[in-house]
């Protein structure tokens, strides 16, 4: 019976998102084990956790998550669980944006960005603090490991370092360029690339527009001569085709997370397609 210590030589870890998988994974190399427990293709709003999924989380002995109001779901998981759970809560790792938004409806649980803007991966400058916290976290739970985890976070980071290279030389000649974006997810993306959300076609994170609200985007878009609107696979394609239409603008679908498309393959290749989506839209 060799098996319960292979299990035990590897920490076993539940990320909330592809996102953070990924980032524990570069850091942990072989001495983790971690799973996402959830599929950036399912609407958040309204994820429920697969049975599967409840085990990953309650057997787990670290969770790694977003924080602030990203994971509403993640409460209801939880409760029952008797496991003691290492929690590390990432939020802490960065500098918010969208802090001063006021803390309307934060009360329905829902992911409002009540308490700042929770996509703050999509920077990937914050991939440097991140993967820092996860290196003290895991080295916490396996001090032998230190040195491991540090050469691996090392390897991660330099790839990081080219790959900002590359992307900041790609989208240069967009610097400044205004877009609009369905749902309030690039605030972070936008400031470490020169790039400005003018607007958001929900009205309210996690809120549809009113009719009145797009015709009035619609009206701004044209004076300020948007040509760019960023989609994502959950928002409505046809209600962004359609204010784009009436705008003049074109439609250029990104990738929020890891796997949310098939290009999306791991977190430096989530840049490379989105940095190419997104200078080919703002090009000639
Ligand atoms: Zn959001």
């Amino acid at each position: 019976m060799f098996l319960p210590l292979l299990v035990a030589a590897t920490i076993s870890v539940a990320a909330t998102t592809t996102d953070l998988r990924d980032l524990v994974a570069a850091v942990g190399g072989d001495r983790v084990s971690v799973e996402s427990l959830t599929d950036p293709r399912q609407d958040p709003h309204v994820l429920e956790l697969s049975p599967r999924q409840l085990v990953r989380l309650r057997e787990a002995a670290l969770l790694v998550r977003i924080g602030l109001d990203h994971e509403p779901w993640l409460r209801r998981a939880l409760r029952g669980s008797t496991a003691r759970l290492r929690d590390l809560d990432l939020s802490r790792a960065v500098t918010l944006l969208g802090t001063e938004t006021p803390r309307l409806r934060a009360e329905r649980g829902a992911h409002v960005h009540a308490f700042g803007n929770t996509h703050y991966w999509l920077d990937p400058e914050n991939a440097r603090p991140i993967t820092a916290k996860i290196l003290d976290e895991l080295a916490a739970m396996a001090p032998k490991d230190r040195d491991a985890f540090a050469a691996n976070r090392a390897r991660f980071i330099a790839k990081l370092d080219a790959g900002l290279a590359r992307w900041k030389a790609a989208l240069a000649p967009h610097a400044g360029a205004r877009v609009v974006s369905a749902h309030d997810t690039w605030p972070y993306f936008a400031h470490r690339f020169g790039l400005t959300i003018a607007a958001t076609i929900e009205e309210h994170p996690g809120v549809a527009p009113s009719a009145a609200y797009v015709a009035r985007l619609v009206e701004r878009m044209r004076s300020a001569g948007i040509r760019v609107v960023i989609g994502e696979p959950a928002a409505s394609a046809a209600t962004l085709a359609r204010i784009a239409e009436q705008a003049g603008a074109r439609v250029v679908t990104l990738a929020p997370s890891v796997g949310a498309d098939g290009e999306a393959t791991d977190y430096l290749a989530l840049f490379d397609a989105n940095v190419r989506r997104l200078a080919a839209a703002l090009g000639p």
